[in-house]
């Protein structure tokens, strides 16, 4: 086994421990934890400038966002390079031709993410499917489509106002759910992406984004709609959009969960 195997392990296992913690409610070191679910844990998130231009709310650059992402534990295998980079374009240069992990060998483009660098709203899923892999952006297949709708429609921003990115940056075969060692490999990327972007709210889209951003077990049906904490960033799980083209009867309940956050965010409803 190589060092960075064994490394792997390692932050798997502090991985599994900190769901455990969660789980049960023992006291875990880790700031990723839920908030508590009454009306006064609704995030306390500055309001977007409400005018509103050519039909379309403005996200209003703000000098103040909430501190850097912190993740002691990723730290761990955080290379320097990806540590050092203070952008988007100097993150996805550090990632570059990736071969961390085994998902190497079966993807046709890494895909790292895609908005607005200065987002104050992240969406995350899972990870690339078919249509995703081909063109190396992030939910741009039906699910994709639908999330786009969610975007432009309900919430009357444009796709490239809010960042979107998932857990893991390369295709898993026959879109089976990411392993562990990939996430171990994968994760870093993105928390350095939320970290560099600072977003004011992130949507967690479905069981595998919510699990693994607040690293519980707890089931999508009971984390949705019930705000968390994302190392001090306010995160919102909701039903993943694939799910939704399976169970259109619950697009009601997920826009329930849009609506917190245009409110959270200060957007008009
Ligand atoms: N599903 C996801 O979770 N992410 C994508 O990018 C596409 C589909």
């Amino acid at each position: 086994m190589t060092d960075r195997e064994t490394l792997l392990e390692l932050v798997a296992a502090v991985r599994a421990r900190i769901a455990w913690c969660a789980e049960t409610g023992l006291e875990s070191d880790h700031a990723a934890t839920r908030a508590p679910t009454s009306p006064a844990a609704t995030p306390e998130v500055r309001p977007m400038d409400d005018s509103v231009e050519a039909g379309r709310a403005r996200p209003v650059m703000e000098t103040s966002r909430p501190s850097p992402v912190v993740s002691e534990e990723l730290d761990l295998l955080t290379e320097p390079a990806v540590r050092a980079a203070t952008d988007l374009v100097q993150l996805r240069a550090a990632i570059g031709d990736c071969t961390r992990c085994k998902l190497a060998s079966g993807r046709t483009n890494l895909v790292f993410g895609v908005g607005n660098p200065a987002a104050e709203l992240v969406f995350v899923g899972e990870a690339p499917g078919r249509d995703e892999d081909i063109r190396g952006e992030p939910f741009v297949g039906r699910a994709g489509q639908l999330l786009t709708e969610i975007i432009t429609k309900g919430m009357k921003l444009r796709r490239e106002d809010v960042y979107i990115a998932n857990i893991i940056k390369c295709r898993p075969p026959q879109n089976r759910n990411p392993e562990a060692d990939e996430i171990a490999s994968c994760e870093p990327f993105l928390v350095r992406q939320l970290g560099l972007i600072r977003p004011k709210v992130i949507v967690a889209l479905g069981t595998f984004a919510a699990q693994t951003l607040l690293k519980t077990r707890t089931p999508i049906t009971r984390l949705r709609g019930t705000w968390a904490d994302y190392h001090g960033i306010p995160l919102m799980p909701t039903f993943h959009p694939a799910y939704l083209l399976r169970n259109p009867a619950d697009k009601r309940v997920v826009w329930g969960d849009i609506q917190h956050v245009m409110a959270a965010l200060g957007l008009p409803r």
